[in-house]
């Protein structure tokens, strides 16, 4: 049987971390670090993870600032808006919730953000530090999500064959270039690739971004492979209820060595990740290197 990664455990070893790293702050009288959150319209998902996000600031005592605004509001407003968080010395963490709608450009507010505030990765110059292995940069959290997920059960990365199903800018190609500094061979897959169960039948480890209930059959998957879903989708059901289920069909996993399960695998991780981002932006510390030394002790001790 597959080792199932408890991702919500492991989500919760990390916060217990972070806010055990904050409160030790607050002991020495140093500042909460604080995070502005920005989300634009009522996208009712959206609303759904922004809420996470704010709870999850509760839970572990970064302060959080959320700014609701109209989906009619201009680009250059979000501009201004961000400018002013940029500025200001008490906002160590700034978040811009996507999508965001049509008229306003993603990228030129996500490039807007200072490097050093950019606790999702997404600005090129951190996307720059991650891919030329320099570090000190934030990495965007589902990528760090997925790494640590893996730490918890694969001892050594050198030298395995990893392949990533997925090549976008927030999860397939951050995950990719992750596992090469870690000197994994790695193959990174996307739709138009050919044969692509011949090559996920040679990993040992794969992760899974594609958005495709189910793609992952059980004879795709190598005895003993490291199968990371970072898929969420939500399929109806004959009754007419819904489910989340994730790119990988799990039922078939049984030979697999591990295997991250939908709902309860990636997802907790990744607001787990944005915290300790968080908390790195404010130290102004490396989340990626300072998370493989303080994480995997804790987790190990929670019998990962
Ligand atoms: P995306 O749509 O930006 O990219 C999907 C990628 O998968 C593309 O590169 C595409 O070429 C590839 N792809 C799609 N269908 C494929 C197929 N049949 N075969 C091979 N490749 C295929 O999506 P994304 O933003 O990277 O998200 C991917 C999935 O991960 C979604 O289900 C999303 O909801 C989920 N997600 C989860 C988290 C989390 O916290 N767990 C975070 C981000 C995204």
């Amino acid at each position: 049987m597959a080792i199932v990664i408890d991702g919500k455990r492991m989500a919760d070893g990390l916060l217990e971390r972070v806010a055990a790293d904050i409160a030790g702050r607050g002991q020495r009288g140093l500042p909460r670090p604080a995070l502005a959150v920005i989300l634009v319209g009522g996208d009712p998902a959206s609303q759904i993870y922004v809420g996470r996000k704010l709870r999850a600031c509760a839970r572990v005592g970064i302060t959080s600032h959320e700014f609701r605004l109209d989906p009619d509001v201009t680009e250059g407003e979000v501009v201004a808006l961000i400018d002013r968080l940029n500025a200001d010395p008490e906002v160590d963490g700034i978040l811009v919730q996507l999508p965001l709608p049509a008229h306003v450009d993603a990228n030129a507010i996500l490039d807007r953000i200072v490097p050093d505030k950019d606790v999702d990765g997404f600005h090129p110059v951190n996307v720059g530090r991650l891919s030329t292995g320099k570090g000190h940069g934030l990495v965007p959290c589902t990528p760090l999500g997925c790494m640590l997920l893996l730490d918890s059960v694969v001892p050594e990365f050198r030298g395995l064959d990893a392949v990533v199903i997925g090549k976008s800018n927030i999860v397939g190609k951050p995950v990719a270039l992750m596992l090469l500094e870690r000197e994994c061979t790695v193959t990174v897959t996307h739709i138009a690739t050919q044969g692509l169960p011949e090559i996920v039948r040679k990993a040992d480890i794969v992760v899974v971004a594609a958005g495709h209930p189910g793609l992952v059959r059980g004879d795709w998957a190598k005895p003993g492979a490291v199968v990371i879903d970072v898929g969420i989708n939500r399929i109806a059901l004959a009754d007419g209820s819904t489910r989340i289920v994730g790119d990988v069909c799990s039922a078939e996993m049984d030979h697999a060595g591990a295997l991250t399960p939908v709902p309860g695998g990636v997802g907790p991780m990744t607001v787990a990740c944005l915290m300790a981002n968080t908390l790195a932006a404010a130290l102004g510390h490396d989340a990626e290197r300072e998370l493989q030394g303080a994480v995997r002790p804790a987790l190990s001790a929670r019998g990962h």
